[in-house]
């Protein structure tokens, strides 16, 4: 089918065609052989394309506007929280005093940044109901693995061996990673009928070797479980600790707190809820809050706040488990995190969390009568849809997925969570208007009607992408990048 697209020509080199002039060089060409050893010198030219820079500036336009942002549309991702990221943000990020200082600047030059890093500290402690935070991991995680070396630490200083690591069906596939590869064993509890933490399950699993429970809430169906505290007494009296998932506070913020919940640990992500443009592998910050019998096992050093109103950075952590990250946290990222606080304030904060709310409450209603809903009630930030009322006409979730990129949109979270079969995790964040709700909303309605009248066209969806079926797997394993492929 000829779309009108132009195709993307990949080779576009010329031998001899250059992109630079520099003037004639007036001073001694260095000999290579005298400052690289010879082991490291090229042998032969680096077979790099030759081309002018019209060439290179429109292959790269040409290929940034393939990729899908939150700048082009709509991406209910969820659990991924893709809401607009305010370009202040950006402002801030880049600012000169920012982004041109250098970590091994002496601290007495870098009071500013020590300033932000102290007291985004206390807004996320605060936000969270900890006790204090380190900002060092660089990613949601990074940020499970630091807690639980933490947990792990406090509990061997108690001299108690405890190996496992609880996490129910429904948990993010980092949780059990992050605790096998803290060198914890994990055991899965199952959901039960209301998709919550079942009680009974929880006390049969919990004992003498529990070191934590690791749990989202809201949990990933998007639903709260309402037995928190009573899910903390049963681990607590157990002598284990509970673990929150923060990657997605945006339905808690200022409503809610993980401290008052009964968490010892938590981690949230500021690229997620404060705003960070991310997808595409980073970069990130996932800080890591705890309430105070943690605090001497946090990463070292914490920024920290002398009497005489100097800031400093605190390593005097004898019992600290040490640095988890090379200085001091994706500095960039924190700043934005920081600039989100504060345009927001508080008020502003529990805003953002109230609309994210109402968006997936209002959205999974009016598919409701469209689409299979497993856990109908309130919802919090989001949603999960089932498509298994499709199949009788032979149509999956994924074609589902692959049609709505035919309308301009990114299609939400698919197959997970895993209880739920034919699984659609919708996350409409709060940034977008009722008409853009309403306008996905209608498009979903619609592919569900041409699932049961003419489900071919469905199943045989994408049609105007430049790709169309992907094989996946090895899409992500064995990406093929480089400028001969000729696609
Ligand atoms: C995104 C996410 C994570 C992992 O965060 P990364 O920054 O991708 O490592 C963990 N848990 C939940 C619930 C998430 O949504």
């Amino acid at each position: 089918m000829n779309t009108g697209e132009k195709a993307l020509i990949f080779e576009l080199s010329k031998p001899g065609r250059i992109a630079y002039s520099l003037p004639a060089c007036d001073v001694p060409e260095a000999e290579a052989a005298s400052c690289i050893p010879a082991s490291m010198i090229r042998q032969v030219p680096a077979r790099l394309p030759e081309v002018y820079e019209v060439d290179v500036i429109r292959h790269y336009t040409e290929l940034s506007r393939r990729n899908f942002g939150v700048d082009n549309g709509f991406y209910p991702l969820g659990s991924c929280t893709m809401k607009y990221n305010p370009k202040i943000n950006e402002d801030t990020a880049r600012l000169s005093g920012f982004a041109h200082i250098h970590p091994y600047q002496p601290v007495t030059s870098i009071q500013g940044a020590l300033e932000l890093l102290y007291t985004l500290q206390n807004d996320l402690a605060v936000l969270t109901g900890m006790d204090q935070v380190s900002l060092q991991p660089a990613a949601g995680a990074h940020g499970e693995w630091t807690g639980l070396m933490m947990i792990r630490a406090y509990h061997e200083s108690r001299g108690e061996n405890r190996s496992k690591v609880i996490v129910p069906d429904s948990s993010h596939g980092t949780n059990p990673a992050s605790a096998t590869t803290a060198g914890f064993e994990t055991i899965t509890i199952q959901s039960d009928a209301g998709g919550m933490v079942d009680l009974d399950a929880l006390r049969a699993a919990v004992g003498s070797d529990t070191a934590a429970l690791m749990l989202t809430n809201p949990n990933t169906l998007g639903l709260f479980e309402e037995h928190i505290l009573e899910i903390a007494q049963i681990v607590h009296e157990a002598g284990g600790l509970l673990y929150y998932d923060g990657a997605n506070s945006n339905a808690i913020m200022g409503i809610t707190r993980p401290g008052d919940m009964g968490f010892d640990v938590v981690h949230m992500n500021l690229h997620k809820t404060m705003s960070t443009p991310h997808g595409g592998g980073g970069p990130g910050a996932g800080p890591v809050g705890v309430k105070s019998k943690l605090i001497p096992y946090l990463p070292k050093p914490i920024a920290a706040l002398r009497s005489d109103g100097t800031y400093y950075f605190d390593d005097d952590r004898p019992e600290s488990i040490g640095r988890v990250k090379p200085f001091y946290g994706n500095f960039g990222i924190l700043v934005r995190a920081y600039t989100y606080i504060r345009t927001y304030g508080p008020e502003g904060l529990r805003q953002v969390s109230e609309c994210a709310v109402l968006n997936a409450n209002y959205m999974m209603h009016r598919l409701s009568s469209h689409y299979d809903i497993p856990y109908p009630g309130v919802c919090k930030h989001e949603f999960v849809m089932s498509g298994r009322g499709l199949k009788a006409y032979g149509v999956r979730t994924l074609d589902v997925a692959k049609r709505l990129l035919d309308f301009g949109y990114h299609p939400p979270t698919i197959y997970f969570p895993l209880n739920v079969e034919e699984s659609m995790m919708i996350e409409p964040t709060e940034t977008e208007s009722k008409e853009t709700l309403d306008r996905f909303i209608d498009t979903m309605i619609q592919i569900a009607e041409e699932a049961r009248t003419t489900p071919e066209l469905v199943t045989g969806a994408p049609y105007g992408t430049v790709v169309r079926r992907l094989d996946e797997t090895n899409a992500a394993r064995k990406p093929v990048l480089n400028c001969s492929c000729g696609i």
